[in-house]
This record gives C-alpha cells, structure tokens and sequence, in this order.
C-alpha cells in the first residue's frame, strides 16, 4: 500500500530530513489518497524545521537545476518534478480573527499543525525519517472515518467553520467527490455557521463549486449545499426552483429536483464542465415565467429566452468566466426546447436547418441535453421522447450532409456584393446579405455560390441597383 513511498523524491527528503535532523512528514490528502486508491500529484511534506530550507536542500540533491519557488510570506516553498507538485512547510498553528479566514501563524508542533487540518481524513502524516519511515500519526481517527465513509471535523465543528468558513464548501465537495457522509454534528456546525460564508470570496466558494460539478453525480453535492442551507446563500436563483405550488388541485413539477435530475443526466454522458452548467440552468427562467391558467393548469412561456437573460448576471456573481463559455452555456439554455420542436413528422427541412444554424458546432451538446431533460417516470413515455429524439437526429443528420451548415460562412462575402454593383459600404450590402442567408435556410437556394449569386443579382435589380 505504501508503494508510493517509494518515490524518489520521498526517498530524497528522508535522507536530507535525517542529515539535517529535522523530522518530516507526507501529510494531508495525498496520504488520504494512498487509503482510498486515489491518484493524486500534489505531495504536501510538512517538517519540523524551516520548510524551505528543506525543499530547497532537497531539490539541489535531485538536480541542481530544479527550481524552487518559494512564498517567502508564508513560509511556503514547492517545486515539481516528474509530472508531480511537492510543497514545503513548517509545521504551524493557527489561530484566526473574526472578519478574516487568513489566521496569524506560528511554527507548532506536528500535533498543533494536525489540529488546524480541516477534517480527520485530512488530517493524516506519514513519517519520512528513516527511524519510522512510514508510521502512521493520525490522532483523529482519520482512518476509521476513511472506512466508515465520514466526513468530520477534529475539532469543534463550530469553532472549525467559523475561523475558515470555506471549509463548508469543502465539507460538501469531498462528501460528493468520495461518496461520504457529512457526520450529524459536523452538519450541524455547517448549518450554525452557514452566515460565515459571506467572508470568503467568490472565486474560493466557486472552485469547490465547479468540483461539485464535476462528480459523477453532482446532485448528491447540491442537495447538502441545500440541506445545509449554503445553496441559498450562495446561488439563490437555483433555490427558487423549489417547491410545488398547487392551484385548483393542479400542481407543476418541481424544477430543482427535475433540474437536478437533468444535470445528473448529462454528468452520466458528458465531462464537460458548461454542458453540467447548462443543464443546472436550463430551467433558471421558471420561476420568473411561472402562470397558473384555468384552462391549461401550470405555463412557463419563454423560461428559455427569460433564463437565459439571466446568465450572464450569474455568471458575473459567480465570479466565472465572462468569455465563450458565457455564450455557450446562454446559447443552449436559448435553444434547449428548439429540438422538441423537431419531433413533429412533417416538420420542414427549413426548421431543421435553422436549429442547424443557430446551434452549429454544438448541436450535439444540445441534442444530449434535451435528452436529458426527458425525466418522467413514465418509462414508456421516455422511450418515446428518446426514439422521437433519434428521428431528430436522423433529420439533422440528412440535411447537415446536404447542406453544411455548421459553422457556416455566406457564400458571398460583402466585397462581393460591393464588387458586383460597384456600390459603397452600405445598407444595402447588409440587406442583401440577410436575404442570402433567409433564403438559405428557407431553402429556395442552395448552399453554394451559384445559385447564391444569382439570387443577390436578383435581390439587387429589386433594390434598385445596377450590375
Ligand atoms: P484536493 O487536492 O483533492 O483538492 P486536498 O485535501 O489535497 O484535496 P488541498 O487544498 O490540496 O486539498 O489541501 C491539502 C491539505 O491541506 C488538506 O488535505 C488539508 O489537510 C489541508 N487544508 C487545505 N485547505 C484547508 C482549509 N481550508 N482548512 C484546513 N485545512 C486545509
Ligand atoms: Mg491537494
């Protein structure tokens, strides 16, 4: 099991750690790691002596030109070698003031830098010294929750998440990550604490967000941020969808649990971190669109183009990137009901074609999140939605083949038009642009430069111009 102590660079500080007769120790989640079979690059050595030192004695002995970059404020220093991120540090205690998660440090003993570890399995070192290489120190028990499957503080919880409240972000993450439990009084601390939030910045709550994100079933994560009543806080448009109102005996679905249900359906296909993000808000509009009818019950007209309006004001709070991400995760939550649409047996090649358009090199990930937006509990009604899906995609298949049209380019560029007329930049160009492309998409011409030609001639006599 001890296999990974192996490592040369292990091995190296372990020599130096004796020479210099200082102790250290692997600590943290790599040696969690090694328990749970996990693969992990980041190797945090901690020792009793000045952790820059050692790193920087050791990584002259592995090879003089190994550069060490040290974080002289925090007494900090890490190097990487091999595909692998060692960092040192002196062992340390801390101790916290009310409106900060930074603590003062101080140089502490092994036990004392054990205690400021945020949970038991956290908490774990492995001796390097050769006269105990490799004995255990965990005096929390981390190993038992390891194999219970816990999550606990070694402290007292309250206290823990008051003095760095994103541990409660953390708390969650590993929960989800590992498939763990949050232990009840450590919940409880959470849920006491969960106000503290508001120190920590954005960027920190939404990493662990994102890793949130990325388990295999990122609803497990979300429901605690719920429970624990973090998600409010921190995410309150998501909080909205909850909950069922019932008029006249009527009730609509509730759209946390079916957006839940949807983003752990395409967790299950896709890896990718804004197709999971445009399933968490595909459904964001709903509240704000929400109409009760006697007629037809429970409407939430224009959820996809309300929802998403909404984006970009999230992701600007969220703190994440305001770039084509934004765009992708605004243009699928736009388009998420286009395809339905499609299911229609005589539906026209034009409205194909326009779903081919507006989506282009994503329709696939389009394609897939409507899939996954199909969560009925009837089965045989999903296995309709899913076979009517095919035929979508059979439709798409057939005219992108004849008409290739992602990532289109006009066939007839604007110099072109100016070109042809002998006109200026203008109105017109545009106009006849559009009317090229309208024309495409409609299919009164096809995709190519002739046929587009001979239409801007045409477009361009109606319009009064000369050739
Ligand atoms: P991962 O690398 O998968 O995010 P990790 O446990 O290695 O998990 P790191 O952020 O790399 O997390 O931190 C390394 C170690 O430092 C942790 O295992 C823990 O012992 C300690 N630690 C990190 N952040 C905190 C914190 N906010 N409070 C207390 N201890 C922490
Ligand atoms: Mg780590």
């Amino acid at each position: 099991m001890y296999d990974v102590l192996n490592d040369s660079v292990l091995q190296k500080i372990s020599e130096i750690a004796d020479a210099e007769g200082v102790q250290a120790f692997v600590i943290g989640g790599f040696v969690r790691d090694i328990f749970l079979r996990r693969h992990n690059n980041d190797i945090d050595i901690v020792t009793l002596g000045n952790g820059i030192d050692l790193a920087e004695k050791t990584a002259h002995a592995i090879s003089p030109k190994l550069t060490v970059s040290v974080f002289k404020n925090f007494g900090t220093a890490m190097f990487r070698y091999n595909g692998m991120e060692y960092e040192f540090v002196g062992a340390r205690k801390e101790s916290y003031s009310h409106d900060s998660r930074k603590p003062h440090v101080e140089a502490g003993t092994l036990e004392e830098d054990q205690n400021r570890r945020d949970f038991t399995i956290n908490a774990l070192a492995l001796s390097l010294n050769k006269e105990n290489f490799a004995e255990l120190l965990d005096p929390f028990n981390g190993l038992q929750d390891m194999n219970d499957k816990i999550i606990r503080t070694p402290l007292d919880p309250a206290l823990t998440f008051s003095d760095d409240p994103l541990r409660m972000m953390r708390a969650v993450r590993f929960a989800a990550q590992l498939d763990f439990t949050i232990e009840e009084k450590t919940f409880e601390g959470i849920r006491q604490m969960k106000e503290r939030i508001s120190i920590v910045s954005m960027e920190r709550i939404i990493d662990e967000f994102n890793k949130i994100m990325m388990t295999e079933k990122p609803s497990r994560g979300i429901v605690l941020l719920d429970k624990a009543g973090l998600l409010e806080l921190i995410f309150p448009e998501l909080s909205k969808l909850k909950g069922v109102e019932v008029i006249n005996g009527c009730g609509h679905k509730d759209n946390f649990l079916h957006t839940l249900q949807v983003l752990d359906n395409v967790a299950e296909k896709s890896d990718n971190l804004w197709l999971r993000w445009t399933a968490l808000l595909h459904d964001i509009g709903k509240p704000r669109t929400k109409k009760f009818s006697e007629t037809i019950g429970w409407t939430f007209y224009g959820h996809e183009i309300v929802g998403s309006r909404m984006v970009p004001d999230i992701f600007r709070r969220l703190k994440l990137p305001m770039n084509e991400k934004l765009k992708y995760v605004q243009k699928l939550v736009l388009l998420h009901l286009r395809p339905i649409a499609l299911v229609d047996e005589e539906v026209s090649d034009s409205a194909v074609r326009r779903l081919l358009f507006d989506a282009s090199d994503d329709i696939d990930d389009l394609m897939l999140l409507c899939e996954a937006d199909i969560t009925s509990k009837n089965e045989i009604k999903v296995k309709t939605f899913l076979q009517n899906f095919q035929l979508v995609r059979e439709k798409l298949k057939i005219v992108e083949e004849k008409d290739a049209l992602r990532n289109w380019q006009p066939p007839i560029t604007g110099e072109e038009i100016i070109e042809t007329f002998h006109i200026q930049p203008s109105k017109e160009v545009g106009i006849i642009k559009l009317a090229i492309r309208e024309a495409i998409l409609d299919g009164v011409i096809g995709n190519n430069h002739d046929e587009a030609f001979a239409f801007m001639l045409e477009k361009g006599k109606e319009l009064g111009l000369a050739k």
